[in-house]
């Protein structure tokens, strides 16, 4: 007992003279590693294969402005709730390729390569991701864009102002087309964001896409498999999706919601993104009581990776339950 207390009590000696943490570096067993393994996450729908991959994130800090009905304290105090940090938000983007076995189709395509140099490599991570998932860009048949807001456009071009997937027909909701490439609209559009929103759509689709284009209708299949659903009020033409094969079924949300936490929890609750923030809180109603009522899986762009997930009510919200993941396909 004494012995054990006497060495006790030099080893607390022999640990209060020395630091810690060594100043200088030393050689661990393994080296501490300073990246993120590449993201991306599949399921299959039926025959189809989805491959979510991540474009990354953005964390910024919250602004008063961020939520136009609620003040940034209840905003805060719903993030804390969450187990999120307060004063910031995080945003995280994730496009889908998916595989119909005959086709290669991709759902939007984060934010590009400028987000990429930007953000540090925080965001725009898709096309790399994609290439680390086993895909190439070159092998794209189709690029379905969801609505024009660059987090979903700005990787349709490459750095050098290319298309990104130079072999891909790209197919656009025509709502969404008809308003953003309406000389009306852009004149009529309000200064900064809106006018910045027109302005980089112009650059994406005519400087570097030439217009090269094909509208789809609400109601159709756009791909094999994958049914375009009327989804506005974020945008005007904004786009969701039914995804089936077989007895397989996901809805692809798009930006119904941002992130859960705390737009699914919050419903009523409008983001200055949404451009018509009263249709598109009609619509994530609407959408989440379908999807709850049908318990059909529902895949998020800005969920947490790798946004797929079941949505239930809960009080005068929504509660959205991440789907285990599965480390087979
Ligand atoms: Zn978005």
């Amino acid at each position: 007992m004494e012995l054990t207390r006497r060495r006790a009590l030099a080893g607390a000696a022999a640990i209060a003279a020395a630091p810690l943490v060594p100043s200088t570096a030393v050689k661990a067993a393994a080296p501490m590693a300073d990246k993120q393994a590449p993201s991306y996450y599949r399921y299959k729908v039926g025959d189809i294969q989805v491959t979510v991959v991540s474009d990354g994130k953005n964390t910024s800090p919250l602004l008063d402005s961020f939520i136009t009905n609620a003040k940034k304290e209840e905003v805060n105090a719903a993030l804390e709730k969450a187990f999120l940090p307060r004063d910031v938000f995080t945003i995280y983007f994730a496009p889908l390729v998916i595989n119909t076995g005959g086709k290669l189709v991709v759902i939007d395509t984060g934010n590009g390569p400028v987000a990429n140099v930007n953000s540090k490599g925080a965001a725009g991570q898709f096309v790399a991701n994609m290439i680390a998932a086993g895909f190439d860009p070159k092998a794209v048949d189709m690029v379905v864009i969801s609505h024009f807001h660059g987090d979903h456009v700005n990787g349709l071009l490459a750095s050098d102002g290319t298309p990104a997937f130079p072999n891909a027909e790209v197919l656009v909701p025509a709502t969404e087309w008809k308003f953003w490439m309406d000389d009306g609209e852009m004149s009529r559009a309000p200064a900064g964001r809106m006018q910045g929103l027109f302005k980089n759509n112009r650059n994406i689709f005519e400087a570097g896409l030439k217009k090269q284009v094909t509208p789809y209708e609400w109601g159709k299949e756009v791909a094999p498999g994958l049914l375009a659903v009327e989804s506005v009020g974020h945008t005007p033409g904004h786009t969701s999706y039914v995804l089936s094969s077989g007895s397989g079924k996901v809805f692809v949300q798009s930006d119904v919601t941002n992130n859960p936490n705390p737009f699914a929890t919050n419903p009523g609750w409008h983001a200055f993104f949404d451009q018509d923030a009263d249709v598109a809180e009609k619509t994530r109603r609407r959408v989440y009581d379908m999807v709850a009522a049908e318990k059909l899986q529902v895949q998020g762009f800005h969920y947490p990776f790798p946004g797929l997930g079941n949505v239930e009510k809960d009080g005068s919200g929504y509660r959205v339950i991440p789907a285990p993941w599965n480390p087979t396909i």
